[in-house]
């Protein structure tokens, strides 16, 4: 017997912003079936899971959340469910899944969103349970629906998987070696964006710096911004995330001349330790990642840079710890995101010696977060004064809110919404993580 086709659908996103733009592609192929959204969780007919593999509380949480689900089955047995993203790419963890978690209806990885219609159609009529998980990305892809989740910023991908293989990273097992999508593709899908009101695109990729060099006639990531910076309606470019050591001078170039490209670079450092930063597999040192701050700031004097710091990684003394908090002093990095090291299974930094115990790993985190807080604050206050130029994300009840091209959150008074537009604000007030500001004469 049939089952019922689902009507609504509800999408649970963990990870980074791969993920999310995934789920919009996830919630595209769903609408194209006449599919709506669930108010939530609870009362969707269908629920996808799109896990993260990175940390292991990420894992946590989709197990927890799968315990839920055979609560749920049970209620409701034409309740459908289905898994995808890092977690199930892995065919160890996609089988562990399939045999405890018998009642789960898709499970897929990163690479067959493609079909998910077919998968749907095969749990529907077969009442089959589908695992599938390819080790390549489809082609088709290029081309799958999309719904996107905002109304003025779009993600947009522009290469997916890494060759680094950095030794704390399941990535490039997880999610295959690089492949970049044709610049006319690209192009296409950010000229459609345009026509349909979008302002700001996010050129997203493991590591952006690096795209093009595996395709035959390629252009590179500097000459990949300047094709976007020339799409009529498209006010600002950003990407992420770039590799430090695939930072050239001519993106440092482009960056500098192509005016819709933000004056905001995410930089991870990882850690200020050249002892630390060898054993990661980094393949550059401290000096070198100097250098690329002394090049960008001296071609864009006010670009914002933040960054990602890892403490506690195997065998980091306190006098490896103190070289990361003397960088983020001498880099002054506008934010930081900062973790404690998580061991993944798989990774050789998982078997490596000197794993550090998890008090030594929080007291670190905390020293670091209070040196970085201080910094995003003087940072801030600098900007005290300063015109700034927002692109504004919603105003409600007064009160809009928006980004500079560095990518700092600015709260301002408004009476009227302007939501979508880009405004300028005189910066009056400065906090860790925000800034306040009052519209210009214009606004
Ligand atoms: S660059 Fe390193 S940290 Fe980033 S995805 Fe690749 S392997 Fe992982």
């Amino acid at each position: 017997m049939p089952r019922n086709a689902p009507r609504t659908y509800y999408i649970q996103t963990y990870g980074c912003q791969m993920n999310e733009r995934d789920s919009e592609t996830i919630a595209g192929i769903l609408q194209s079936r006449g599919m709506t959204p669930a108010i939530d969780i609870n009362t969707a007919d269908l629920i996808m899971v799109n896990t993260c593999t990175i940390r292991d509380k990420a894992e946590q949480k989709v197990y927890g959340l799968l315990g839920r689900f055979r609560e749920m089955k049970e209620e409701n047995p034409n309740l459908v469910l289905g898994i995808c993203g890092c977690m199930p790419q892995q065919q160890k963890v996609a089988k562990h899944i399939k045999s405890r978690y018998p009642f789960m209806d898709i499970i897929i990885g990163t690479h067959n969103l493609n079909v998910l219609n077919t998968y749907l159609e095969q749990v529907l009529v077969e009442r089959q349970q589908i695992l599938d998980v390819w080790e390549e990305r489809a082609e088709e892809e290029l081309v799958l629906p999309a719904l996107r989740s905002g109304h003025f910023k779009a993600f947009v991908n522009i290469n997916w998987g890494c060759n680094n293989f950095c030794t704390y990273c399941i990535v490039p097992y997880v999610r295959g070696r690089e492949k970049s999508r044709s610049p006319e593709v690209i192009v296409k899908e950010i000229e459609a964006l345009a026509r349909d009101g979008f302002k700001e695109i996010t050129l997203l990729g493991q590591n952006v710096n690096s795209y093009g060099k595996d395709l035959s006639e390629r252009p590179d990531f500097a000459q990949l911004l300047e094709l976007v910076d020339s799409i009529d309606g498209i006010q600002r470019i950003r990407f992420m995330t770039s590799h430090p050591r695939d930072v050239a001078d001519c993106l440092i170039d482009a960056m500098a001349k192509l005016p819709k490209v933000c004056q905001h670079l995410h930089l991870p450092l990882q850690s200020g330790s050249n002892h630390i930063l060898e054993k990661m597999n980094r393949g550059y040192t401290s000096e070198h990642y100097l250098r690329i701050v002394e090049k960008l700031r001296l071609a864009i004097p006010d670009i914002a840079l933040s960054t990602d710091l890892i403490v506690g990684f195997p065998g980091e003394t306190e006098e490896d710890f103190q070289d990361t908090l003397s960088m983020v002093s001498q880099v002054r990095f506008d934010s930081a995101y900062t973790f404690i090291y998580s061991p993944r299974k798989g990774t050789p930094a998982a078997s490596m010696e000197g794993q550090l115990e998890s008090a030594i790993m929080k007291d670190r985190l905390q020293r670091l977060m209070k040196v970085q807080n201080q910094v995003s604050l003087s940072s801030n206050e600098g900007l005290m004064g300063t015109i700034q130029q927002l692109l504004v994300e919603e105003c409600s009840q007064g009160v809009g809110k928006g980004r500079t091209t560095g990518n700092k959150l600015v709260f301002f008074k408004s009476d009227k919404d302007y939501s979508g537009q880009l405004v300028d604000v005189k910066i009056t007030g400065a906090k860790t993580w925000s800034l306040t500001g009052e519209l210009g004469d214009e606004g």
